[in-house]
């Protein structure tokens, strides 16, 4: 087997460019176990995890951008202000797969349980693909996550990162499995509240295809809020029947299967109590944030 090792991003950028079969390897927390398993062997390897360009992150005009090679550990120690992102890389692995595991190794592996990727959905993020030449292109998440571990890059690009709006307001990210860490999802959500567009964005991981948004929930919401006088009051919040009824239509958008970490029914389930608790929580956080303020 051949490693490659850029020191730029235009070298790595050329390698593929000239040897699009080459595998790219950044943490390598899910590669290297799929070639220990022996389920993969690539011939050819590019390392990009020492390219400074993947490694940055920026605020930039009311946006920020999230360079593939920046790792979990790093989102939790820089990014707090991103609450559901920092939740989300909070239950990546352990702290040894949280140092070397990426945001870019999250989006190439393209798992419906990779815990990034329900919040970039929620982000409403696009995923910057970058090849030699300086050619960029920007895909909106659900365009870039095509299906089960399938994506939407070309075999010469590589992928740059994931660049959102600021939005303020609440959000979380949670997740139910059989334990409290070291998981891989069963279900997971993320939920983010924009108060200043007045609008809800709900995701769910592990409970499909590939990650989904629940759009009927999230009108749901939108509206029982401004029936009840909620945006422009902190303290108002929900009554109990529209807390079930949201639950209920978030599970409805999901499309879970039967396999060996959970049915479908069960999945279905708990993406009604992981919504219910996430619009809580939002509730809560505002009410806190204004007394606070
Ligand atoms: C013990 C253990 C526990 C884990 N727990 C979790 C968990 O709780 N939640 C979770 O979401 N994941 C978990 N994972 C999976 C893994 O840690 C994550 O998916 C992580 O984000 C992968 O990042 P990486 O940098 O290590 O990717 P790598 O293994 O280096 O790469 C993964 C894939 O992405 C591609 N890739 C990487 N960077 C780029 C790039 N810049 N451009 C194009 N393609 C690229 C690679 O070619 C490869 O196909 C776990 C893994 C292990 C081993």
């Amino acid at each position: 087997m051949e490693v490659l090792l850029p020191r730029t991003l235009e070298e790595a950028l050329e390698i593929k460019a000239a040897r699009p079969e080459a595998v790219p390897i950044a943490g390598g927390t899910d590669l290297m176990v799929e070639l220990n398993f022996d389920r993969r062997r690539p011939a050819l390897m590019v390392d990009v995890s020492r390219l400074p360009e993947l490694r940055e992150w920026r605020r930039e005009n009311g946006t920020v951008f999230l360079g593939a090679g920046v790792t979990f550990t790093r989102i939790i120690r820089e990014l707090p202000e991103f609450v559901p992102l920092v939740q989300a890389s909070r239950t990546v692995g352990s702290p040894q797969i949280r140092n070397r595991g990426t945001v870019g190794g999250n989006l190439g592996t393209a798992s419906p349980a990779g815990d990034a990727l329900p919040v970039l959905a929620a982000y409403d993020a696009e995923i910057v693909l970058a090849a030699a030449g300086g050619r960029r292109r920007a895909l909106p998440w659900h365009q870039f996550l095509v299906g089960p571990k399938r994506h939407a890059a070309a075999p010469d690009e590589l992928i740059l990162g994931a660049r959102w709006g600021i939005v303020r307001g609440p959000g979380s990210f949670s997740k139910v499995g059989p334990r409290n860490a070291m998981v891989i999802a069963v279900a997971s959500l993320c939920l983010v509240m924009d108060e200043g567009a007045r609008a809800f964005r709900v995701a769910l991981g592990s409970v499909g295809p590939t990650i989904l948004r629940a759009p009927e929930a999230e009108a749901f919401a939108v509206r029982a809020l401004a029936d009840a006088g909620a945006w422009d009051d902190p303290r108002a919040s929900l009554s109990p029947p529209a807390l079930q009824e949201f639950g209920e239509r978030v599970a409805a958008a999901a499309r879970p299967i039967d396999d060996v970490r959970g049915t479908a029914a069960y999945r279905r389930h708990a993406c009604a109590v992981l919504a219910r608790r996430a619009l809580a929580w939002a509730f809560e956080d505002r009410r806190s944030t204004s007394r606070s303020s």
